[in-house]
Parts: structure tokens; C-alpha cells; sequence
């Protein structure tokens, strides 16, 4: 079964993505359980907690079909001290709020080097936080998202991802995402069915499919390996439908949340069904 949804707004309580979900015909979802532009956030209510959980059974959202993103702010692998234990608390804090609204997934970005030291150790920092962010809170499992590559940002080869994994001690607590438009503006050309048969065959090679816990489903408003991040509506930009077409035929997609980030949310619905009409019967 394919799980397919929004990156929904949560304002005025984070119960509110479930109803937001359902109104565009979703099955799964992604939120913020905090704003993603601030460090600090108020701890969530009890009663917020109860009404979330209690709203997801209502309208049949297991903890599979949903993926929550931690903020924009947070850099596990940041080069300076002192900013790196704020990143790290902060990370850890995203991880309680996901364990307390039983939820069993949190989305991040790997992390930037910030050009002060080698791609390597920055891969070794981010493991590092990810292993005291495992051991700080139960559960919840860490989900690496590729990245387009823009800046010193890492993650957006393979080989990265496989490298963090590898130096996470407990495998079980880490996983991958892997967003469309970021692998594209980062040069794997998913630009047809055929094309990403490949890419995905690459994946399964470096990274493997155990890892893979969910999907973004983008467009892209740039060119193939212009590492820059900007998406755009599906069936818009340039990667072409092929792609997605690929992901809701094939069964290694199955039972995790695909989520769109695309750049029109009254659009969601129609790409939602667009999406539905890719799939085999
Ligand atoms: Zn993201
Ligand atoms: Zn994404």
C-alpha cells in the first residue's frame, strides 16, 4: 500500500495537520511539531499530545504514515563547538516531541561543513550526534534526507548517506529519505522511468532499501546537477513525470509516507490523484 500526502501546516496546534491531511484525500503526512525557524519552543501540551493521537486514530494515521521534519536551524555536523551542542539539544528536543506524540520518525538534513573542516569529519559529527540523540531518547528513528548539495551542505551523494549510517551503532534507530527534487539538482537523473530504474538501483547498492523510510515527491525548478534547491509542482519543471510514475509502480515504495513539498498546497489534492493515477492495479 502506497502512503501519499503533504507537508501539511500545523498552525493552531499540531492536531490540525491531521484534519488539514484529510481534506486533500491523504494517507500519510509530514509536519513541523515546532516553528522551524526558532530554536526554543514551548514543550507540547498534554492536551495537545492527547487530541494529535486521538485525531490520527480517528482518521486512520499510523506512526508509518507519518514523517515529521525537524527545523532549519539545527546542523548536526556544525564545525564549531558551542554551535554544535546548541544543534545537538535542539535535535534531541525534536526527537522527544516526536516520541511523545508516539510518533516514530524524524526527517532532518545532514548537515553543513561550512567549509572549516573536511567532509569526512563533518560526516563523523553528524554520527556522533545522531548516536547521543539515539541513546538520549527512545524509539524514535533518525531519517536522513539527500540534500541538493547547495553550499557546504552534504548528503547529497550516497556515499554520504552510507557513511553516517555506518558509524550509527544502532542501526534499527537510523534510516534514509530521499527527496526528487534534491537528487536531481544534485546530478542522479531521474529525468524518465527508465533513467530512474538505475538511480534507484544505485541506492539499492550504496545505501539499500532496509534504510529507506520515506519519500519527498517534488518537482524541480532547475537543471540536473544545478545543486540548487527549488521545487516545483509535478507535473511542472524538469525532471518530468517518469520518475513518479516509477515510485507508485514499484513495491519497494510501499508502506512508507511519500510526501509532497511541492510549491502550491490547493494543489495538493490534484497531485495526490495525480500520483493515484500512476499506480498498477
Ligand atoms: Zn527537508
Ligand atoms: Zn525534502
Amino acid at each position: 500500500m502506497k502512503y501519499v500526502g503533504a507537508h501539511v501546516s500545523a498552525s493552531g496546534g499540531v492536531e490540525n495537520a491531521v484534519l488539514r491531511s484529510v481534506e486533500i484525500g491523504a494517507n500519510a503526512f509530514a509536519l513541523f511539531t515546532k516553528n522551524q525557524r526558532q530554536w526554543k519552543a514551548p514543550a507540547l501540551k498534554a492536551e495537545t499530545i492527547e487530541k494529535f493521537k486521538r485525531f490520527c486514530k480517528v482518521h486512520q494515521f499510523s506512526p508509518d504514515q507519518i514523517l515529521p521534519h525537524d527545523s532549519y536551524l539545527i546542523n548536526l555536523g556544525n564545525p564549531e563547538a558551542e554551535n554544535l551542542a546548541k544543534s545537538r539539544e535542539a535535535f534531541i528536543d525534536e526527537m522527544q516531541r516526536c516520541d511523545q506524540l508516539g510518533l516514530k520518525l524524524l526527517n532532518f538534513h545532514p548537515g553543513s561543513h561550512l567549509n572549516k573542516i573536511s567532509e569526512k569529519d563533518c560526516l563523523a559529527r553528524i554520527a556522533e550526534s545522531l548516536n547521543m540523540a539515539i541513546d538520549a531518547v527512545p524509539n524514535v528513528i533518525a531519517v536522513i534526507e539527500n540534500t541538493a548539495g547547495q553550499g557546504s551542505n552534504l548528503g547529497w551523494r550516497f556515499e554520504h548517506l552510507a557513511e553516517i549510517i555506518e558509524q550509527v551503532e544502532n542501526k534499527a534507530r537510523v534510516g534514509v529519505c530521499l527527496d526528487t527534487c534534491h537528487l536531481f539538482s544534485a546530478g542522479y537523473d531521474i529525468s524518465s522511468f527508465e533513467k530512474s530504474s538505475h538511480v534507484f538501483a544505485e541506492f539499492s547498492k550504496v545505501v539499500g532499501f532496509d534504510y529507506l523510510r520515506g519519500m519527498h515527491l517534488n518537482g524541480s525548478k532547475t537543471p540536473l546537477a544545478s545543486r540548487v534547491d527549488r521545487h516545483d509542482i509535478l507535473q511542472d519543471g524538469t525532471i518530468g513525470t517518469g520518475v513518479f510514475e516509477f515510485i507508485m509502480q514499484d513495491n519497494r515504495f510501499d508502506g512508507i509516507p511519500m510526501i509532497l513539498e511541492t510549491i502550491q498546497p490547493e494543489n495538493w489534492a490534484n497531485e495526490i490523484k495525480f500520483l493515484r493515477s500512476l499506480e498498477q492495479n
